[in-house]
Parts: structure tokens; C-alpha cells; sequence
């Protein structure tokens, strides 16, 4: 799903909920669904006060917020470092996080689904959702 049908999805689903969708909302959606990076709320914050100087922190929260009850975001959370945010593909997905710049990277392997069902059945677990985080060094830091 390209960033615009994504967008438009999720203006969709939030219009069909009865959910107010502001100029500042739609903004905030457009920039969580353009960033492929994973960002925080408080980058998010940033992409908008040049459009929406008005808005705090806090109305990013509470559309995240919104986007977790109906499914929309996937939120990865890392204790006191904060959390960061894929709109882009809200189910559990693999990440390859690098421990020196922060990135975070979307990656897909064939497979996957089976080594969890696999994973699950062996020791009898009904698995309700999963996360996948790699750490090391992405190709920019490790010089490769
Ligand atoms: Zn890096
Ligand atoms: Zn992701």
C-alpha cells in the first residue's frame, strides 16, 4: 500500500468511527504515514509546528493513541528510550535496529509466520502477537 491509499485508508476507517478529522489531525496522519524511518512523537511534533505551530505534544499522543485502539500503528517501545512508530505496516513485523545511529529497518523474510507457528506449537503457546528486534550496526555505520 503506497503512503497516499494509506492515508486515505485511514482517514476512511477514522471518518467511519465518527472521528473528527482537523486540518492538524490529517497532518499528523500524513506524517506518520510518510516516515519510513520509524519515528518518535516527538519527531512527528516536529514535522508539523512549521504548518501547525499551535499543536503540543500531547495532540500527537492522543492521535497515536487513537491509531493503537483501532489497530492502525505499530508502536515499539524501548523503556527509557521511548517508543517509535511504524503506520506504515501495523502488524508485527522484524526489525534490524543499529545500536549507533538509532535507525530502525523494516525488513521481510520469507517464512517468517511458519518459524513463530513452529516456535508456538512446540511448546503448546497460543500466540497472541510477537516482536522481532535485531540490534547491531546498519551499512552506514559498519562502513560496509
Ligand atoms: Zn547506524
Ligand atoms: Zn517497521
Amino acid at each position: 500500500m503506497d503512503t497516499q491509499e494509506r492515508l486515505e485508508h485511514l482517514q476512511n476507517v477514522l471518518r467511519e468511527r465518527g472521528n473528527r478529522l482537523t486540518p492538524q489531525r490529517v497532518a499528523i496522519l500524513r506524517a506518520l504515514v510518510s516516515d519510513k524511518r520509524h519515528p518518535s512523537a516527538e519527531r512527528i511534533h516536529d514535522v508539523i509546528l512549521p504548518d501547525f505551530p499551535t499543536t503540543s505534544l500531547a495532540t500527537v499522543y492522543k492521535t497515536i493513541a487513537l491509531l493503537k485502539e483501532i489497530g492502525e500503528i505499530l508502536e515499539l517501545g524501548f523503556g527509557d528510550d521511548g517508543s517509535h512508530f511504524d503506520c506504515r505496516r501495523p502488524y508485527p513485523h522484524p526489525h534490524l535496529i543499529c545500536t549507533k545511529c538509532g535507525a530502525i529497518m523494516d525488513s521481510e523474510v520469507d517464512n517468517f509466520q511458519n518459524l513463530i507457528d513452529s516456535l508456538a506449537s512446540k511448546n503448546g503457546f497460543t500466540v497472541q502477537t510477537h516482536r522481532f528486534d535485531i540490534f547491531g550496526l546498519c551499512p552506514d555505520c559498519s562502513g560496509k
